[in-house]
């Protein structure tokens, strides 16, 4: 059914009710803007990206989410450790250590319990949120973006137009893909399996819910090891893409391989019970060339996706909807809705999501933190603030050169991720997520 006779009009319309989303959305409806968002799904729906780290606490604080998360059985998250191939334990890096604040404890989240938070918490601050409802189209006059076209889930669709729109659909990346602005990255081309158990070993006191990243013995891959709470841990094996779904079995037999080739984990899941099926998706990371345009904005996943060994999606989702909320009230009241207003936050944002893109690309070509930290002990604290996602200073990048004097003779420089290749010249190449059969999205 289609019927387009009725118009709206709004100060801004979101794309999607994922953290990205909700975020944008509630800190414009705080300052008394007029909030339209779209989301297709009716939420709770299943996600994935269940670690937090605690640069998440600033972003929550503002959206008056911390004494909701205070009050919710989340699992509390006070350091990372990392395994290395041979099964040998870093120490963990405590946040508080660093940083004796309450934001150095952050969360474990169950995605599809902390995303309804979110986003009625959106509700509380004043968003219009319409579930159920898919956006087939951004509306351009020209070069600029006014407005969407939406179906609600009983087939009725309608133009809403807006001073701005904010693409916040997370991997779905509307603008990107209709603009044209992906970049894969040059390196990072994963993908991840994964599933959940019941009565896998957990750690005490404050290490309870650490995250822990362990790698398999032939160093090709890493697991991630997240407590959840209900004695659940969620538990994914990650590694090149070719390596995890190219000639090997079904997702099942290619995860028990994994585990195998993971002691620390088989021994942690050895007297569990698994509790679904196994999810898998492709893991190719990717930014946008352009943060924003004349009307349009881009956010978290929708502006780029970061591989997951950190734990810093819901980060950047979260800091980006901020800062894109904050220029998009700037731009209202002033009347300035351009490309350069809206995505004034975009080279920062860029350099920060950069700082934390080496550090990932640096384990990956073999960087020890156990070893870095016996190196040199006074940069702990340095390497904790890149983990705890405190990106976007320049006076982070000190441990780089200390870095470097680590690396074997012959170590390539790492390329910048826009060295990557533009998406259409791979028009078969998506990050395609497989649920369990019967699971729904
Ligand atoms: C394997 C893996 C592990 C990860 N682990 C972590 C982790 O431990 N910690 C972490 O912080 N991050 C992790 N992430 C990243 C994290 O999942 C994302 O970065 C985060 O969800 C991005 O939030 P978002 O709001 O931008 O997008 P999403 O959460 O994907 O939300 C987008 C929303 O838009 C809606 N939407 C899409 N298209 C439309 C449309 N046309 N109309 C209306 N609605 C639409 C979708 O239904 C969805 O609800 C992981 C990612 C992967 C793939």
């Amino acid at each position: 059914m289609s019927n387009q006779s009725q118009q709206m009009e709004t100060d801004v319309v979101v794309i999607g009710g994922g953290p990205s989303g909700s975020t944008t959305s509630t800190l414009i409806a705080q300052q008394g803007r007029r909030v339209e968002l779209f989301e297709r799904e009716k939420f709770p729906r299943f996600h994935i990206g269940e670690s937090l780290i605690p640069e998440t606490y600033w972003v929550l604080q503002r959206l008056n989410m911390l004494p909701k998360m205070q009050r919710s059985r989340f699992v509390r998250k006070y350091s990372v450790q990392f395994v290395n191939a041979s099964g040998k334990q870093s120490a963990p890096f405590y946040f508080w250590d660093n940083r004796p604040h309450e934001c150095s404890q952050t969360w474990q989240v169950v995605r599809s319990e902390f995303d309804k938070m979110l986003l009625d918490n959106a509700r509380e601050h004043g968003v219009n949120v319409h579930e159920e409802t898919r956006v087939l189209d951004v509306l351009f006059a020209g070069e600029r973006a006014v407005g969407v076209r939406v179906r609600s889930a009983d087939g009725y669709e309608r133009d809403v137009r807006a001073r701005v729109v904010v693409d916040a659909s997370g991997q779905q990346a509307m603008l990107q893909n209709r603009l044209k602005l992906r970049v894969w990255d040059p390196i990072l081309n994963k993908g991840a399996i994964w599933t959940y158990w019941q009565g896998a070993y957990r750690d005490s006191g404050r290490d309870e819910g650490a995250t822990m990243v362990l790698q398999t013995a032939d160093r090709k891959g890493w697991f991630w090891y997240i407590p959840l709470h209900d004695d659940i841990v969620s538990v994914g094996v990650v590694a090149p893409f070719d390596h995890l779904f190219k000639g090997r079995g079904s997702h099942e037999q290619t995860y028990q391989e994994e585990v195998d080739r993971c002691p620390a984990v088989k021994q942690r899941v050895s007297a569990a019970t698994r509790v679904t099926g196994y999810f898998a998706t492709k893991d190719y990371s990717y930014r946008s060339t352009a943060t924003a345009g004349d009307g349009w904005v881009l956010v978290g996943d929708a502006w780029g996706f970061l591989d997951p060994l950190y734990s810093s999606g819901v980060l950047i989702a979260l800091k980006s909807g901020q800062l894109a909320a904050d220029a998009i009230v700037e731009g209202l009241a002033s009347g300035d809705t351009s490309a350069a207003q809206l995505g004034k936050w975009g080279p920062a944002f860029n350099s920060g999501v950069d700082r934390m893109r080496r550090l990932v690309c640096e384990y990956y070509d073999g960087f020890s933190f156990g070893e870095f930290v016996r190196r040199y002990p006074e940069l702990r604290g340095a390497i904790t603030d890149l983990l705890i996602g405190d990106l976007f200073t320049e006076c982070r990048d000190r441990v780089w050169t200390p870095m470097e004097s680590l690396y074997p003779p012959g170590k390539q420089p790492i390329p910048a991720w826009f060295a990557g290749t533009p998406a259409e010249q791979v028009p078969d190449k998506r990050n395609d997520l497989t649920l369990p059969a019967g699971r729904k999205p």
